[in-house]
């Protein structure tokens, strides 16, 4: 039986779905959402402030609609982080990389799309509602991705659009450039990388094969490692033809004016926000090491979170207690495990005693 009243006229597609909701609950430690747990500075939310009410006054009009002062800074932002030469004509900028992904699913959905099986939810969600053909992939048992089996299953599919998530969400596991390249030179449409946890990974971004290979794009977020993930901005740097044709299916004006105003303020600032990515880096690997201690298996992580398993009890289980001790983490669906984000020092601390009292 339908949830939904027979009067209402849904779409097919959608009557089947849940909407994405990841648990929004009050607690101690929130270590569900890959946050940045640290919080802008007093100095930076003033300046953001006092940017924001200077574009107050001019709210009667609409927005820059193409949002070029972002997104050259944007552009300028990842020049300095991988010796690239984007302008402004290589990024796109929206409400969050999911409406970067949306975009993509819009303008170049037309055969389908493939991505690898478990990655992030929201690729197959996007898809289903935008009536794009998605194909799960598959990995191997370790939730690596198994390249040669990969390319079979792209050439079989023939999908328009092929997801490679790296980090992977919700494991953290990396592909490597090579590996990019590889898949980049047998896709028969696009190949969408999405690094929406880059910063937090050695691994080489795939910015640096775009100029040579137009067919790679790469979705970025400033949600993670930017602690700005309240302000909604996600970007895509690509070739100049697919920014193009996002134009065609982006909404007027879709970007606010306080969004905008907001994210280059942040960008300016740019040092003090991502300063404390090498502190997460060093507390993921000290976290790594307590749950092996307690006889975890952890998946090798390049993001800020950590997938683990290995524990006797059923996940949704595990997740309740350590929530009823104040620590919010996620269960992603996937049988005997659960995923952590990396949290301040305080979170991990409380996090790994409240683990240690629901499994010991
Ligand atoms: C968090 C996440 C995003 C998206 O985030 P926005 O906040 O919409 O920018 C995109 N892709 C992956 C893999 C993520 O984990």
């Amino acid at each position: 039986m339908s949830q939904w009243p027979e009067w209402l006229p849904l779409a097919d597609r959608l009557s089947a779905l849940s909407p994405y909701g990841a648990p929004q609950v009050p607690a101690e430690a929130t270590l569900n959402t890959n946050e940045n747990p640290y919080s802008l500075s007093p100095e930076l939310s003033k300046a953001i402030a006092a940017r924001i009410q200077d574009c107050a006054r001019h709210l009667n009009r609409y927005p820059d609609r193409d949002a070029t002062e972002l997104r050259s800074g944007l552009a300028t932002f990842i020049n300095s982080q991988s010796a690239t030469s984007f302008d402004v004509n290589n990024i796109w900028a929206a409400n969050g990389s999911n409406e970067i992904i949306q975009s993509l699913f819009l303008a170049f959905g037309k055969s389908g799309a493939i991505g690898f099986t478990p990655s992030y939810s929201m690729h197959p969600l996007i898809a289903q509602v935008v009536d794009c053909k998605w194909r799960n992939g598959s990995r191997r048992a370790d939730f690596s991705l198994d390249i040669s089996v990969a390319k079979r299953e792209i050439l079989e599919f023939s999908p328009s659009l092929t997801f490679i998530t790296t980090p992977n969400n919700p494991t953290g596991s990396s592909v490597t450039i090579a590996e990019i390249l590889e898949l980049a030179e047998i896709v028969p449409g696009l190949l969408v990388v999405d690094e929406a946890y880059a910063e937090f990974s050695d691994e080489k971004s795939a910015v640096t094969l775009i100029a040579a290979n137009p067919k790679i794009v790469v979705i970025r977020t400033m949600s993670k490692a930017f602690s700005f993930a309240g302000a909604r901005v996600g970007y895509l740097v690509a070739d100049p033809a697919v920014i193009k044709a996002l134009f065609l299916v982006r909404l007027p004006y879709h970007l606010s004016a306080l969004t905008q105003a907001a994210a280059e303020v942040a960008l300016e600032h740019q040092e003090e926000l991502l300063a404390n990515v090498n502190r997460l880096i060093s507390a993921r690997e000290d976290l790594r090491i307590a749950l092996e201690g307690f006889g975890l298996t952890v998946t090798p992580s390049k993001a800020n979170f950590l997938l683990f398993s290995g524990f006797d009890i059923p996940a949704p289980e595990l997740w309740q207690k350590l929530l009823d001790k104040g620590v919010l983490i996620r269960d992603v669906g996937l049988s005997g495990y659960l995923r952590v984000t990396v949290g301040s020092d305080a979170d991990n601390a409380l996090f790994i005693q409240a683990l240690k009292s629901a499994i010991g």
